[in-house]
């Protein structure tokens, strides 16, 4: 399988690499969101956060909590966004699950802001959206 991220994650393709063990790397973004926007790559190949195992979710997490921490002491940012595209519909791009570690500043220019936007939407059957989705947990 072609996968990029399963070449750098197995140290195939050099990185600048900020932590790594056996199931995981920590690389940096290529095309940053702001200074220090760091990606987890699992050294598994999963399509998305969706096919990766649960069991092994909770290290990548306890990670990214590790690196959001370091952000903030190291790079001095003010908080972070830890998150998970998944599927082009959520905006995914590379077809291997990462985990976005994003360091966000107080005084960082608008352009960088992360903006998750709200739309006008009709108004939802909130029991029916609740049910679609208790049926299938
Ligand atoms: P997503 O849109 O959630 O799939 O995120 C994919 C991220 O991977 C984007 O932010 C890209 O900038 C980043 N990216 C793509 N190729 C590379 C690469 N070779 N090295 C580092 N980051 C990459
Ligand atoms: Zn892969």
């Amino acid at each position: 399988m072609d996968c990029i991220f399963c070449k750098i994650a197995n140290g195939e393709i050099p990185s600048t690499t900020l932590y790594e063990d056996d199931d995981l790397r920590v690389i940096f973004d290529i095309n940053p969101t702001s200074a220090g926007h760091a990606l987890i790559l699992p050294k598994e190949h999963a399509a998305s956060l969706l096919e990766y195992p649960a069991e092994k979710l909770g290290h990548i997490f306890e990670i990214a909590q590790k690196v959001g921490k370091s952000m903030e002491k190291g790079l001095h940012a003010d908080g972070v966004n830890i998150l998970a595209n998944c599927r082009p519909a959520a905006g995914q791009s590379v077809d291997h699950f990462h985990v976005h570690v994003i360091p966000r500043y107080a005084n960082q220019p608008e352009k960088d802001a992360l903006v998750i936007e709200t739309h006008e939407i009709p108004k939802p059957d909130l029991d029916a959206l609740a049910k679609a989705i208790q049926e299938n947990l």
